[in-house]
């Protein structure tokens, strides 16, 4: 048995195991996922151009968030009204004509494509390739989660009772796929939803809404509301019409949210500390550049990104892979998006706490391969930061740091490297490089961790290939994937079917 037979849709050198519905989704594969821009087309990097420019003074989005603002709990009382109302009949459609209107979203998201890369680059610090594969993800959603939609119908067994309302409170580090997502699954289960963006990036979750309804998707049935966090939030979530929260933010957050409703049903998809182990097996060059796109992809601002780099025995002490680290690192552009040759964006604001101590401070026994910097007066813009020597058990091994700082470990065998890998409250993302099938089989069957990769880097879950959710202090609640078979399956209460006896 070779990794070149493990279950792979597509020619792309991305192998990737997702154990659970590997098997799923090789049975499944009437599904095309969306192409991205490709940059080697002149054409693309000109509209990309004209994209950038635009996005130095974009206001997009301004209008609709400005008329979702909601200040008293009176007035966000009759939105939720509206919802539920609207949901109630959106939920007794049949599932093939939700699928349509989901495929409608999926092609008008796709149209909207120029002015959702404009936002996110302005609003978010996107660069244009992050951005750009965001609104592939979003369009694959809307299709994918169709298809889902349609089948529930088929399904004889038991009959699927929808929602009412659904609330969505996504994150600002994907501000238009992971709202995108949450939002049209919930639609495909036959729910109504109310959309609260993340304060950070509202204008990216409006314009992402504006093609939704644009798609003829009802204003009632997706509803945008720009609340503060406090009373009005915890209204939000303990309201009675509302069924159910599809969260993804930080696990105190989900915490927080379960304070205040214990019984309620919450899909959380939260925090995670992940690394990517490299034994002496492992094609070297190929590894270096993955761990370093994994660590500093959208300045490591996502929940998957690679914040360890385990090295087992040799490669502790392989030259060549530290240049080959030090160097690429020491060689990202970093930049606004503003500017096309940038490769690592800002920071979504300053950093504060742990941050700033991550990317200020050592801990015992640490040293700095490459020192991070701050770039500019903003204080959002610094170059990338990589400290070797990080101990078990120490604050840099087990905390979860949001930003461009990757820590260095080693280990003596990779039963001690799994043991690392493992040895953090979180189980989201998890990689191995390796060219020894032995060794990927012992990593499969003892790593903790929802989406697992092999040669691949860590971030950038594709829909339906790999379902993206996690273990352990990653998920909260229902904990099935999103992007895969299972979560809209979820998103609704079964009831068995009654027959004549
Ligand atoms: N789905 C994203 C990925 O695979 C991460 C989402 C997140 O950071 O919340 O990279």
């Amino acid at each position: 048995e070779s990794l070149a037979l493990m279950p792979t849709l597509d020619l792309s050198p991305r192998r990737t195991q997702d154990r659970a519905s590997v098997l799923e989704i090789a049975a499944d594969v009437g599904f095309d996922n969306e192409a991205d821009t490709d940059p080697s087309l002149a054409a693309n990097r000109d509209w990309g151009r004209r994209v950038l420019e635009r996005s130095a003074d974009s206001r997009l989005g301004a209008g609709s968030i400005a008329s979702a603002l909601v200040t008293d709990a009176e007035t966000l009382d009759q939105r939720i009204a509206l919802a539920a109302h609207r949901g109630a009949e959106w939920g007794s459609t049949p599932g093939a004509e939700r699928a349509r209107l989901l495929h409608d979203a999926g092609d008008v998201l796709a149209a909207f494509r120029g002015r959702l890369v404009e936002v996110m680059a302005s609003e978010a610090g996107k660069t244009i390739a992050e951005a750009d594969v965001e609104v592939s993800e979003a369009v694959d959603f809307a299709h994918y989660y169709a298809e889902r939609a349609a089948e529930l119908d088929a399904i004889d067994e038991a009959v699927f009772v929808p929602s009412r309302v659904t609330v969505v409170t996504p994150p600002w580090n994907f501000p238009v796929a992971i709202p995108a997502g949450s939002v049209l699954a919930a639609l495909a289960a036959g729910s109504a939803v109310i959309i609260k963006p993340a304060p950070q990036a509202k204008r990216s979750g409006a314009v992402m809404v504006e093609a939704l309804w644009e798609a003829g998707v009802p204003r009632d049935l997706v509803t945008l509301v720009d609340i503060e966090e406090g009373d009005l939030g915890r209204r939000l979530v303990t309201h009675p019409d509302v069924d159910r929260v599809i969260l993804t933010g930080g696990w105190e957050t989900a915490e927080l949210f379960r304070s205040w409703r214990p019984d309620l049903d919450l899909h959380a998809e939260t925090s995670g500390k992940n690394a990517i182990i490299v034994t002496p097996s492992a094609d070297l060059d190929l590894a270096a550049a993955d761990v370093v796109r994994s660590a500093f992809g959208h300045a490591g601002q996502k929940c998957s990104a690679a914040s360890l780099v385990i090295l087992v025995g040799s490669v502790g002490r392989s030259e060549r892979f530290r240049r080959q680290l030090v160097d690429s690192v020491r060689t990202l552009r970093v930049g606004y998006p503003q500017d096309a040759t940038s490769i690592m964006g800002p920071l979504i604001e300053p950093p504060r706490g742990k941050l700033l101590r991550g990317l200020t401070e050592l801990g015992d026994g640490e040293e700095w391969l490459v020192e991070p910097q701050r770039l500019d007066e903003t204080g959002r813009l610094w170059s990338p930061g990589v400290r070797t020597g990080v101990r078990p058990g120490s604050e840099f091994h087990r905390t979860e740091y949001f930003g461009p700082i990757l820590g260095v470990m080693t280990a003596r065998d990779l039963d001690e490297a799994i043991a690392l890998q493992n040895g953090t409250e979180y189980g989201l993302t998890a990689g191995i490089h390796s060219l020894d099938p032995a060794e990927v089989a012992q990593w499969i069957d003892g790593v903790e961790a929802g989406n697992l990769y092999v040669n691949r880097g860590i971030t950038g879950a594709i829909v339906q290939r790999q379902p993206f959710g996690g273990w352990k202090r990653s998920t909260v609640g229902t904990g099935t994937k999103a992007g895969g078979p299972n979560y809209v399956l979820t998103l609704g209460e079964w009831s068995p079917v009654e027959r004549e006896p």
